[in-house]
């Protein structure tokens, strides 16, 4: 017979948590954790739905970089999946900041969270449901490592057709990373490091975390359709306007990603990072082009720079 416990079971003495989290703090429920104690209920529809919207900006050198654009887009996500957040800007500005100083990072990655959460009542009505914001402050992170960083990450271009913006639309950042996790194990098995997948029409579209851009004739060009726009790509278009370099968003084919001078991934995550490879094909003859070399320069600069970065306030 089955018996339905009165009480919660005892905890397994047995049950080692031996899962490893990485340093840092995090905010939940109007608390300051570390990591490993920053969980959520397995009810919100953020983890069952994926119905959750969140934004990362990067901290350097004790510098947010570009936060505004970082909490306009998440607010702008917010917004249009029709959730409220519990805080106003100025106050998840300061819950941001506190993570990144209770965490004493210098470098941090800097997530913030807003799930549709449950309904007190269990209804399946969304409108009904509890709203949750969360954030944390790991340890600063990259899609590249430094050797790939130095020499050019290998790309494979998967069949996988990303998302399309009829589905979800990709400006509200998203947590739908199924076809970009499939995408990653047609990159391993070809023997690449990272992949690119398509949109509906073909062409290329993006990759797990990062945009894409190709470098021809010294003009750049990046895919316009079905990405989210990046804050790195718009910093690419940023650095480009300064230096008086051209760059739009448009189409690229396979055929021109591989036939590219130059090609490069962008993401919060890592900055401007070199391809050298694309499938079997090289890209500038497997070195670092120069294009994307004094891009990545400059990128780094701007993260001293008061008009692109703002200073975490430590205890
Ligand atoms: N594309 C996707 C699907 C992403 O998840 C990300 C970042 O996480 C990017 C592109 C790059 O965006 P950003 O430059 O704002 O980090």
């Amino acid at each position: 017979m089955i018996q339905i416990l009165p009480v919660l079971p005892t905890i397994d003495e047995h049950h080692v948590d031996r899962r490893r989290y990485p340093d840092g703090v995090a905010f939940m429920d109007g608390q300051y954790l570390p990591m490993s104690q920053a969980k959520i209920s397995v009810l919100d529809w953020g983890f069952l739905h994926s119905d959750a919207t969140y934004d990362t900006v990067h901290v350097w050198n004790g510098r947010f970089f570009r936060l505004d654009l970082h909490l306009d887009r998440f607010f702008g996500g917010v917004e249009r999946l029709r959730m409220k957040l519990p805080y106003d800007r100025k106050k998840i500005t300061s819950i941001l900041n506190d993570c990144v100083a209770l965490s004493d990072h210098r470098s941090a990655y800097v997530e913030m969270i807003c799930t549709r959460g449950s309904s007190p009542t269990f209804s399946r009505d969304p409108r009904q449901a509890e709203n949750r914001f969360m954030a944390f402050a790991v340890p600063f992170g990259s899609v590249a490592n430094k050797e790939q960083l130095e020499r050019g990450l290998h790309v494979a271009i998967s069949d996988t057709v990303r998302i399309p913006p009829k589905s979800i639309d990709p400006a509200i950042k998203n947590y739908h990373w199924l076809d970009l996790v499939k995408g990653l194990f047609d990159a391993y098995d070809a023997g690449a490091e990272t992949a690119l997948i398509v949109d509906t029409n073909g062409y290329i579209a993006e990759g797990p975390g990062f945009n894409v851009f190709v470098v021809k004739d010294g003009s750049l060009r990046t895919p316009a359709f079905g990405v989210l726009p990046g804050i790195t790509r718009r910093t690419v278009f940023d650095l480009c306007a300064e230096i008086g370099l051209s760059a739009t968003a448009a189409d690229i084919s396979r055929a021109e990603i591989k036939g590219a001078e130059e090609v490069f991934i962008t993401s919060t995550a890592g900055g401007i990072m070199p391809v050298t490879r694309v499938d079997d094909t090289e890209i500038a003859n497997g070195h670092v082009g120069s294009v994307t070399r004094r891009l990545m320069d400059l990128y780094w600069h701007k993260h001293d720079e008061p008009a692109w970065s703002t200073a975490v306030i430590y205890p």
